[in-house]
């Protein structure tokens, strides 16, 4: 197995002299099997990887250890199944997010996507704000934004959708796809080259799913799952997370990163406290702060014993956090003139040009 199908390259091969050096050698996150335990593509095939050394020591933090679509410099043990994972390569980009919980911690969720998909779906309403903001979000995770409205059979009029988004962000590249007329689905798999490393963020039910299917499905290429043995010589069986389509592209997809609302961070709360929402849509005023207004039933709860006071807490620090993380970018957006967005995608564009040249 060549790992530049894995997208290995010169750039690459030079960040990591320092590591052949010492006799290391290459290798990428496939997926992580848990905390220091990963399977890792060598160019031999497939090994579990194991953080080894002070690098990965607990007190370090969490951004440090290895994620899904790392570089990391190993040794494979003599027995030929283990590989000893010694670095991590720096990252080109990085999407993490941060866990709620008492500190703020920062997970990286994916790291090296070089394209980041945005998909809507034509059956809802699509929201510009959300579009603008997305674009902030990818920007800052160094990642290019591609946009697809999905459902494309749905809706009367995608092409005026797509006028109106093209006008919006100029030079963004859209597509406009349907996985049940597979409209759209050949341009799309084309645009992804050879070891380009994709992944999809959307709301739930947009088609996330089926779109990696279909870029996976045009040849019978295994997605399969994953085998390594864990720390106890136990077999276990991890649904692979960077998965290598016919087209040569590769496309991250885990639980993280869908669930990574780069578009509307209220969505993403109120996914991560599906029960205080569940409460709060009771609660006599629709906008409760479920402090002190009459008729709360978030208090209630809490009060009956059902709700515990700490989901409440840990609730309104993090609606905080992000309504601030919002308000950020939306200024971000705002700062960027129309005439820059161009600029920015201009380049883009001519950088994937320049790229494609044979
Ligand atoms: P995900 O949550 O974003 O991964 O969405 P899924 O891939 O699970 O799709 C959600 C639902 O939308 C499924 O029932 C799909 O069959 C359906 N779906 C996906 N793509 C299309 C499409 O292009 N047109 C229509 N009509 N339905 C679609
Ligand atoms: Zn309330």
């Amino acid at each position: 197995m060549d790992l530049a199908a894995y997208g290995w390259n010169e750039a690459w091969k030079a960040a990591f002299a320092a590591h052949a050096g010492e006799g290391l050698e290459p290798a990428r996150v496939i997926c992580e099997l848990r905390r220091k335990y990963y399977a890792v593509q060598t160019a031999a095939g497939e090994r579990l990887g194991e953080c080894i050394g002070r690098l990965f020591h607990e007190t370090v933090s969490t951004a440090l250890f290895p994620a899904v679509g790392d570089w990391v410099a190993v040794r494979v043990r003599p027995d030929g199944t283990r590989a000893d994972i010694h670095a991590v390569l720096p990252r080109r980009t990085v999407f993490s997010r941060r866990a709620a919980g008492e500190q703020d911690i920062e997970q990286v969720v994916a790291a090296n996507v070089d394209t980041v998909l945005l998909v809507a779906g034509l059956d809802l309403n699509y929201n510009p704000a959300r579009i603008q903001r997305f674009l902030v979000a990818a920007r800052e995770s160094g990642a290019e934004p591609v946009i697809v409205l999905n459902k494309a059979d749905l809706h009367p009029d995608p092409a005026a959708v797509r006028a109106e988004i093209e006008r919006l962000v100029p030079g963004v590249t859209v597509f406009v796809t349907s996985t049940t007329t597979r409209l759209g689905l050949k341009a799309l798999s084309a645009y992804a080259r050879p070891g380009q490393t994709l992944a999809l963020v959307g709301s739930s039910g947009v088609g996330k799913s089926t779109l990696i299917n279909r870029l996976a499905k045009e040849q019978a290429l295994p997605t399969g799952e994953v085998r390594a043995k864990d720390s106890k010589g136990r077999h276990t069986t991890t649904r692979r997370e960077l998965v290598l389509t016919p087209s040569g592209a590769l496309v991250i997809d885990t639980p993280g990163m869908r669930e990574l609302q780069l578009w509307d961070a209220a969505e993403g709360v109120e996914a991560a406290f599906a029960d205080v929402a569940a409460l709060a849509v009771r609660c006599r005023f629709s906008d409760c702060q479920h402090a002190t207004e009459p008729g709360c039933a978030v208090r209630a709860a809490i009060e009956a014993g059902t709700l515990p006071p700490e989901r409440l807490t840990a609730y309104r620090k993090l609606k905080a956090t992000e309504a601030a993380e919002l308000r950020r970018r939306d200024k971000a957006a705002e700062s960027l003139s129309r005439a820059q967005w161009k600029k920015i995608h201009q380049g883009q564009r001519a950088r994937r040009q320049f790229e494609q040249e044979p």
